[in-house]
């Protein structure tokens, strides 16, 4: 006969499904039969649970430090879950038939159900609040019918006591049923992205040929895909030791900009052990002091056009950098500890791993080399590119002013850039830094794709001029300060948001409550589409590629190119909040249907 450690109304801790993490549950009830407990969570979410993953008040809070820490950070949480092994295998990934044998072993059989939770909104007007709780309970009541037709009414967890044991009758009607891993003491990455060993190896091939390929085509007077040259360049106009030297001095100086005691100090989001790290935001700084020396450089009759003459060997000299790194981080990130690599990038292939990133944040005494990477050498070098070309755009084309589309590229990029730097600070939430390794693709994305991708436009206008209508230049300008507001305020909601949540520019937004110590916001912006930061951001890039008229499609590549980096972006986070979030996002998902483009896509 077990022993019945818990009574109904009992407060206890309860371990949410697939995850170490343990939330407050209330006790509902006890089944003799099936041996599990019904517990509530503070959402209203129902599970049963066993009771070894049920642990009393008391005994929780004399656990071990680490215990209490991960119950409590929701921060923590976000990225418990998502490095969670706890991920649907990927059937596509070739795995060891041992490692299946593993990972089957330790499986845990949940059942899923829509759970019925209340948006909540923030609005302090009663009248308001009375009308949307009666909104959201018929909302609410929908949901629960469709839910109820789906699936079982609760979840369900339990272990399997063994492979080849009958499932029963219970087991056999629940639908439908989710396979998720059972917490691992290593963190293996289990489901492969990007086309797992494969698209790494394809795109590690080919993303610097893509790159090579844009930037013959943007430098030809006729830049039309047909005329791409049957002949790749000269050895020599693709590689030259003082370009490389250049490249070199670039990087050093936005090294020690980095390094500038100036700017204030922050925390970044806890790391798996439960420490965090620390970052200093000085990168408006030196943004600042980099305009000055280049603003010096050109009164001092530096010739910047050498940046457009020597283009090409730029590029391979940052791509010879971008390698050579990924190479130094793969070595060292032999020698990190579980505890230190990324989610991402630690299954164990070496192709996959060095394309992906082994290590989180790869540091050398305190010098943070993904968060330098991501923010200052690229960004800024995209500026000082894009300036550069307008300087070549007046002496190619005899002109005493830069053209209209020149400056209009020119500005809108000044602003973007601009805008990252001064909220440098919230990159530390984004995917790039808390679960993402530092390997070949974030290297070479930002110290060799961003520059010399992200200047398409400025370095396709410098051979091709072109002056826009007053209408354009308004139409343009308007949809580019569009996408900027959208960009802007939804980024900055969330920031604000997820920082806290009675936040007064925040505080009025409805919201849907998680198992977790989160809740998503669910109107506004973020009621409008899953995903307004990046709508905002595409509009931008529109605009951008816009101003070089309609003859050819090459400086179209940026908004091609970032429309499918971020269509895949969402994918990968969709599945991420899924798995953190589970029915309270499905119903974010029901309650805000469009993910990117409302009503298209
Ligand atoms: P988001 O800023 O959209 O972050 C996604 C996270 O936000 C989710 O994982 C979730 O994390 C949280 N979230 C999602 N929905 C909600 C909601 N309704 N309420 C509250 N929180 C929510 O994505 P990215 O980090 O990918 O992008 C940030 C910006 O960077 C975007 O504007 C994007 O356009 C831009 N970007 C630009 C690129 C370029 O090359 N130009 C490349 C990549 C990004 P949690 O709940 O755990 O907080």
């Amino acid at each position: 006969m077990p022993i019945v450690r818990f009574q109904a109304g009992d407060t206890v801790m309860g371990r949410w499904p697939g995850s170490n993490l343990y939330y407050e549950v209330k006790v509902l009830s006890y089944s003799a039969k099936s041996q599990l407990y019904t517990v509530i969570y503070k959402d209203g979410t129902e599970l049963e649970l066993k009771d070894a993953d049920i642990k009393s008040m008391t005994g929780f809070r004399q656990g071990s430090g680490r215990s209490r820490s991960r119950s409590r950070s929701p921060a923590r949480t976000r990225r418990s879950r998502s490095r969670s092994p706890a991920r649907t295998p990927r059937r596509s990934s070739a795995h060891t038939a041992e490692r299946r044998k593993d990972k089957l072993k330790d499986v845990l059989e949940v059942c899923l159900s829509p759970v019925t939770m209340p948006l909540v909104n923030n609005s302090n007007n009663e009248h308001e609040k009375k009308e949307e709780n009666d909104r959201a309970s018929k909302e609410v009541e929908r949901v629960k019918e469709e839910g109820e037709n789906q699936v079982s009414s609760r979840y369900n967890l339990r272990r399997r006591k063994d492979q080849g044991e009958e499932p029963t009758i219970e087991q056999k009607n629940a639908e439908p049923v989710v396979l998720l891993a059972a917490p691992q003491q290593t963190s293996k990455t289990i489901e492969l992205e990007f086309g797992g060993r494969i698209g790494a190896f394809f795109l590690l091939l080919l993303l610097p040929v893509v790159v090579l390929a844009l930037l013959i085509l943007c430098g030809q007077k006729d830049s039309s895909l047909l005329s791409f040259p049957r002949m790749l360049p000269p050895l020599d106009s693709l590689w030259d030791w003082q370009v490389f030297g250049i490249t070199l001095l670039w990087l050093l100086f936005q090294a020690v900009l980095f390094l500038l005691p100036i700017g204030k100090v922050v925390n970044g989001m806890p790391l798996k052990n439960g420490e965090t790290l620390t970052y200093r935001i000085n990168g408006f700084y030196a943004l600042i002091i980099s305009g000055v020396a280049v603003g010096t450089s050109v009164y001092n009759d530096v010739d910047l056009g050498y940046i457009h003459n020597h283009f090409l060997q730029f590029y391979t000299s940052a791509l010879l950098i971008s390698i050579l790194l990924s190479i130094y981080l793969f070595v060292r990130s032999r020698w990190t500890t579980d505890d230190e690599r990324a989610p991402a990038g630690n299954s164990g292939y070496v192709i996959y791993d060095f394309f992906m990133g082994r290590e989180l944040n790869p540091r050398i005494k305190g010098f943070d080399i993904k968060f330098f990477c991501e923010m200052r050498p690229g960004l800024i070098g995209w500026l000082v590119i894009n300036f550069a070309m307008l300087h070549t755009e007046m002496k190619l084309q005899n002109l005493d002013t830069p053209s209209s589309a020149m400056l209009l590229v020119n500005i809108f990029q000044l602003l973007w850039v601009a805008d990252g730097l001064w909220h440098e600070e919230k990159l530390l939430t984004m995917m790039d830094i808390v679960y993402d390794g530092f390997g070949f693709m974030l290297a070479f994305g930002d110290l060799a794709w961003v520059p010399f991708t992200f200047t398409c436009q400025s370095y396709y206008l410098a051979s091709h001029s072109s002056d826009l209508s007053v209408f354009w230049i308004l139409s343009i300008i308007l949809m580019n300060t569009v996408g900027y507001y959208i960009f802007r305020k939804a980024n900055s909601q969330k920031f604000a948001f997820r920082r806290n949540p009675d936040d007064p520019t925040v505080s009025h937004l409805k919201t849907i409550p998680t198992a977790t110590e989160k809740s998503l916001i669910a109107s506004g912006l973020w009621g409008f589409v899953r995903h307004p930061n990046y709508l905002g951001d595409l509009l931008m890039a529109l605009a951008w590629s816009l101003t070089c008229g309609f003859n050819h499609i090459i400086p179209y590549f940026y908004v091609i190119y970032l429309l499918v980096l971020l269509v895949h972006r969402e994918a990968r986070d969709e599945h991420q909040c899924r798995k953190k979030y589970s029915v309270a996002w499905d119903q974010y998902c029901k309650a805000v249907p469009y993910r990117v483009f409302p009503w298209i896509y």
